[in-house]
């Protein structure tokens, strides 16, 4: 399973290790709350750097 990052359109929030396959591109902000879904996913393939820096 890959894990995602993406901005958050609200508050500018990087959010991190997220399942986007199991959401169909749909987060949560973990700063604002608000729902958000991610149109260009494969923009946002989570590097396994960060990934394991954030594990
Ligand atoms: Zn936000």
């Amino acid at each position: 399973m890959k894990l995602y990052f993406a901005e958050c359109p609200y508050c500018f929030k990087i959010n991190v290790g997220l399942y986007l396959d199991e959401t169909d591109g749909n987060f949560e902000c973990d700063r604002c709350g608000r729902e958000s879904k991610v149109l260009q996913r494969e923009k946002f393939i989570l590097p396994k750097m960060i990934a394991g820096k954030h594990a």
